[in-house]
């Protein structure tokens, strides 16, 4: 029988930041259904850091995870963020942030971030100068690695299979064996619904959303280009490698899964991507897709459930939670340990239930 004080459910980055924070005052387990962590949806981000990005509750979320990042030191690197308007399309879809930071633009400043735009996509042109590219695996591998020097047992290879309360604790079922734990915390990605059904706790009506992207073969970006993408979110491109990651921006609703990228989705990326630049891309050298996952109003959801406090979640992090996961793992421990307290009303379960 495994036990601890807490059982976390998902290597994700959400549940190592989770692991990190409760392991400095409790003993925890983090149990993982895949051979490897940040197998899923970490491990298939585009890895950028936006102020401005996910609207008015995700912003302040993005602020004050910023100290972490630079305490590590070497997880971020500049890369600006231009948005570009579609010359043809409607306005919407950029919703403002606190501390937004988008500045206006002209043609000729936009061009000069990346001459291959479009003259006629460069009219209206916005830029978050202070944007930044996250090292992802290094951002997990902090949490991860610290996490287990404190103490924390993984166990890798490990589905939760179901679970109950049986006297004053939680006893789940696992494919390695039962383990005790006193408090939970759902941190299971796209599969946060499943594990709250699997213990018995009524789901949020979460939704897995697939994303596409793709390095598209293009020798001769220069590094220095900034993230470019369109205020409606259809599409974005910046340089990875000795290519261009695009994505065609799809948000296909999916049940929990193992995403791969459709041939259409990738086509998409590169027709979007070719219509607003002078690129002219033609092939891609590898592609993948992800599950971001929403709430109902596509904020996050953290803290103890209403029905049964001693279980967290940690979920909805949609196309934000790596740029959130300090503080939202933050958040998920001091609810863990002390409470409810800090957890805003905007972010809580409540929410839903009282709807
Ligand atoms: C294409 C794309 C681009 C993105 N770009 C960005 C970006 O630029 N910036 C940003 O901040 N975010 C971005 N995101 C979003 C970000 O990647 C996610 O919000 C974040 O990775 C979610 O982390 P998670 O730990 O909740 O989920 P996951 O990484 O999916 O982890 C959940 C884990 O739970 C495990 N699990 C599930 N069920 C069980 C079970 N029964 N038992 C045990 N384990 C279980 C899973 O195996 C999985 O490892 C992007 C996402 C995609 C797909």
């Amino acid at each position: 029988m495994i036990e601890a004080d807490v059982a976390v459910i998902g290597a994700g980055i959400a549940g190592v930041g989770a692991a990190y924070e409760l392991s400095a005052s409790a003993s925890v387990v983090l149990l993982e259904q895949e051979r490897e962590p940040a197998y899923h949806t970490t491990g298939r981000s585009a890895a950028m850091f936006l102020t401005s990005y996910g609207g008015e509750r995700v912003g302040p979320l993005t602020a004050a995870s910023r100290p972490v990042f630079d305490r590590v030191g070497t997880l971020l690197r500049p890369r600006p963020w231009l948005v570009l308007r579609d010359p043809a399309g409607p306005d919407g879809g950029h919703e403002a942030a606190d501390g937004d930071s988008l500045e206006p633009l002209s043609p000729a400043e936009a061009l000069a971030l990346c001459p291959v735009l479009r003259p006629e996509w460069t009219e209206g042109a916005m830029l978050e100068r202070s944007a930044q590219e996250i090292d992802v695996l290094g951002l997990h591998q902090h949490f991860l690695g610290g996490a287990r020097r404190r103490g924390v047992r993984v166990h890798l290879s490990t589905e939760v299979l179901a679970g109950h309360r049986d006297r004053g604790s939680w006893l789940l079922d696992t494919t390695a064996g039962p383990v005790r734990v006193a408090a939970v915390v759902d941190a299971a990605g796209a599969w946060a619904d499943v594990i709250a059904t699997r213990l018995g706790i009524e789901p949020i009506g979460l939704t897995p959303l697939v994303r596409t992207a793709a390095v598209a073969r293009y020798s001769a970006a220069d590094q220095n280009w900034p993230l470019v993408g369109d205020l409606a979110e259809t599409f974005y491109f910046r340089p990875e490698g000795q290519g261009l990651l695009i994505s065609p921006a799809d948000e296909t609703p999916a049940d929990p899964h193992d995403a791969r990228a459709e041939e259409l989705a990738v086509a998409l990326a590169l027709e979007r991507v070719n219509a607003a630049t002078t690129l002219g891309l033609r092939s891609v050298s590898t592609a993948w897709a992800g599950l971001r996952t929403f709430t109902p109003d596509r904020d996050p959801v953290v803290g103890p459930d209403p029905a049964e406090p001693s279980f967290c979640w940690l979920a909805g992090q949609g196309g934000f939670g790596i740029q959130t996961a300090p503080e939202l793992s933050r958040l998920a421990a001091s609810a863990v340990l002390n409470g409810t307290g800090e957890i805003p009303e905007a972010l809580s379960v409540a929410r839903f239930r009282d709807a």
